[in-house]
Order: structure tokens, then sequence, then C-alpha cells
């Protein structure tokens, strides 16, 4: 399990975005034409698509009314706060560790920020669609720790006007496989009276609709070193699960020690990837 110390530093292509705009807004304001002559159509094709896809304009507030519980994995500072994460805590019938200091790419960009910014893009997607989100850390600091995997898991059980619950819950991770090359995997609770017993089926569907909009719709490959590499799993152990009372997945989003998985992980471009595939899932699953 590494330590890491910091997130990784901005992009040099986010700097070089930063340049062009510069120079575009210099040509603009000088009067000269920047843009292509077929610009104008360019616009129209994007507004065209944008009223046909799902995610455009015309979806509308599909989710509106809907609440959703975000759970971006471990605090960024847990390693800083050993006694305190390694407190025993409820997790469903037994007691387990309260968080883990998570994993990171090669690099050392942590799996906190990772889950976190993911989460980020997703909560803007949903939000922008109509839906309430929760997040179970509003925070991505050094100073902070936890949430115990007990309080995740509870997240969003009393959600709601009529205190029912929120729709679902997405615990978002990246895995460390030493390896193991690249995927995902997505996690969902067993049958286990009387935890999960209410939950299982709908978060098995859950689990399903993530994994085929993580794989057909995303293009990402199944983990090939765990689950018999089908990118399904089922566990009886994870306390952020157990815990539920509303459908609830956990989804190993990739390997941050396989390199290609680490380069789609550190980039802007690569997890809006992640974001818009479980954006994808969600509203499916709630459609
Ligand atoms: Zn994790």
């Amino acid at each position: 399990m590494s330590h890491p110390t910091k997130p990784a530093r901005r992009s040099l292509r986010c700097d070089l975005f930063l340049g062009l705009s510069l120079v575009v807004a210099l040509a603009v304001s000088l009067g000269l034409t920047v843009a292509p002559a077929d610009a104008r159509v360019a616009d129209r094709d994007l507004y065209a698509a944008g009223a046909r896809s799902a995610d455009g304009p015309a979806a509308g507030k599909r989710l509106s009314g809907r609440i959703v519980v975000l759970d971006p994995g471990h605090q960024l500072g847990n390693h800083n706060f050993p006694d305190q994460i390694n407190r025993l805590v409820p997790a469903g019938g037994f007691k387990k560790a309260c968080n883990t200091t998570g994993t990171a790419t090669d690099g050392g960009y942590p799996e906190a920020t990772f889950t976190f910014e993911v989460s980020r893009l997703l909560r803007k997607r949903l939000e922008a669609a109509g839906a309430d989100v929760i997040m179970t850390r509003k925070t991505n600091s050094e100073k902070r720790w936890g949430p115990c995997i007990n309080v995740r898991g509870r997240a969003g059980n009393k959600a709601g006007p009529d205190h029912t619950g929120a729709d679902l819950k997405i615990s978002i991770h990246g895995d460390g496989n030493i390896g193991g090359g690249p995927g995902f995997h997505v996690i969902a609770p067993t049958d286990r009276k009387p935890w999960t017993h209410d939950i299982y089926k709908p978060s098995r569907r859950l689990a399903k609709v993530v994994r085929h909009k993580l794989h057909q719709g995303a293009h990402l490959p199944y983990a090939g070193y765990i689950a018999g590499g089908d990118g399904l799993d089922f566990r009886s152990d994870l306390g952020t699960l157990n815990l539920s009372d509303i459908p609830t997945v956990m989804v190993e989003m990739g390997n941050m020690r396989s390199a290609a998985d680490a380069h789609r992980m550190t980039t802007v471009k690569g997890r809006k990837v992640y974001a818009r595939a479980l954006f994808r899932a969600i509203r499916a699953y709630l459609a």
C-alpha cells in the first residue's frame, strides 16, 4: 500500500490549451478571422448532435426528484491518521477498520484524488440533469481522514423528503494490482440476511448496467486479474455495501498500477470518460 504525498501537477496539455486560448483571444481582439469558414456548420452540427443525444439539452431535467449518493473512496489524508482509520467499526455483522489509505499510480497520483475528481465531474452531470447529489466527502485534503466505512455504508439511507432513502449509491475507487494489467470491475453485495437481503437484487441490476456502460459504452476493458475476468464481482465483506439500505455498487474504475489505466486516470480527458460512463449508467438504471 503506497503512501502518496501530493496530487499530480496540472497537465502540460492544460497549459497548452490556455496558451492557445490566449492566442485566439488576442487574434479576435485584433479583428482577425480565426474561425474556419465552416464554423457555423460545425456549430449547427454540434447543436443537432446535442438535441439528438440523450446527454444534450433535449434531455432536460430527466433526473429531477432523484437522489444519488456518490462515495469517493478514501480521504487523501488517511495515511496521516493511522489511529483513526485503523479503529474497528461495524461493517454488517462484524467489525472492520474504519478506512484504508487507498492506492496510487506508480507516479504517485493518489486514488483519493482520482475518485474525488471523477465524483466531482459526475456530480456536475447529475445536477445538470436535475438530480440531487449527496457526497460522502466534500474535501480532498491531507489534513482530514475518513469517512469510516459504516458512515459511508449508511450514507443516503434516510435521504429524501420522506426519509425513504436515496435512489442509489456508487462507491468510486481505483484498484492497485501490481502486474495485473488494465481494467475495471464492479462489485455488488451478496444476499446476506438481514444486511443486504433488501438491496442485493436491485444492486446486482445496477452493477450490470454500470458494467455495460463502462465496457460496451466506454470501451474500457474488464480487469483480467480478478473475479473471473468478467468485470463483475460479488462480495459479502464490504461494510460500504453491507450497511446500505439503498441499491449500491462499488466500482474499481481501473488498475492504478497499470500504465495504460494510470494514463487515463491521471488526465482530465480520461476522468471525463469514467464520469460520462457512470452518468449514463445511473440514468439508464433510473429510467
Ligand atoms: Zn479504494
